[in-house]
């Protein structure tokens, strides 16, 4: 497939995959404001054609397949960390886990108690959400790895026990407000539109 972008568009996109991932996501968005529509379609066909997930999910790489719903597959892993490895891959391309659509803890407990039945295991769930974490390929994954007694499987920190200042000050930056029950969440939002209607009026 030959490139419609310019010379320039390439080397400035080279540039922005460089960033960071916060300043990449920036940086993205002027440079796919200034493409046509043909570009976009370019660019999502030409990642999608590259990503090894997204050909397993076509069925253009040879699998083993074990698991299918409308959003997600599960493979076993071809160099498993042990028997029974699966890895659970969303149908959509999306580099992240926050990304993902839909709610993938139900095909994980579904893939969790057939492995239990099948092998009787227990189960790590490891998700490596970006490269700091070990993140290799660009399209999010769920590795669900069966635990027996004598693995080989080592998922291992040092932890270091925390001041409770430190513990306060944390807790503080990362709480995240509880949600309002439904029935309350769609009053606010009825008030909302209202007041927002009466704005534009
Ligand atoms: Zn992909």
């Amino acid at each position: 497939m030959e490139s419609p972008l310019t010379e320039d568009q390439i080397s400035e996109l080279n540039d922005i995959i460089k960033l960071p991932r916060d300043q990449q996501q920036k940086s993205l968005q002027p440079f796919l404001a200034k493409l046509t529509p043909e570009q976009i379609n370019f660019l999502k066909e030409s990642q999608q054609q590259k990503c090894l997930f997204c050909s397993i999910v076509n069925w253009e790489t040879p699998q083993y397949r074990i698991y299918e719903d409308s959003f997600f597959i599960g493979i076993l892993d071809i160099n498993p960390a042990a028997k029974g490895h699966v890895v659970l891959i969303p149908k959509k391309h999306v580099k992240f886990i926050n990304e993902v659509e839909d709610d993938y803890s139900k095909p994980i407990r579904k893939i969790i108690n057939r492995l239990y039945e099948v092998f009787q295991c227990d189960a790590s769930v490891l998700i490596n959400n970006g490269e700091k974490a070990g993140q290799k390929l660009p399209h999010a994954s769920v590795h669900i790895i069966p635990r027996y007694d004598d693995d080989k499987v080592t998922i291992s920190w040092n932890s270091e026990k925390a001041g409770e200042e430190e513990l306060k000050q944390i807790s503080q930056k990362l709480r995240i407000q509880k949600e309002a029950p439904k029935e309350i969440q769609e009053k606010i939002d009825e008030i909302k539109d209202y007041y927002e209607g009466e704005r534009i009026a």
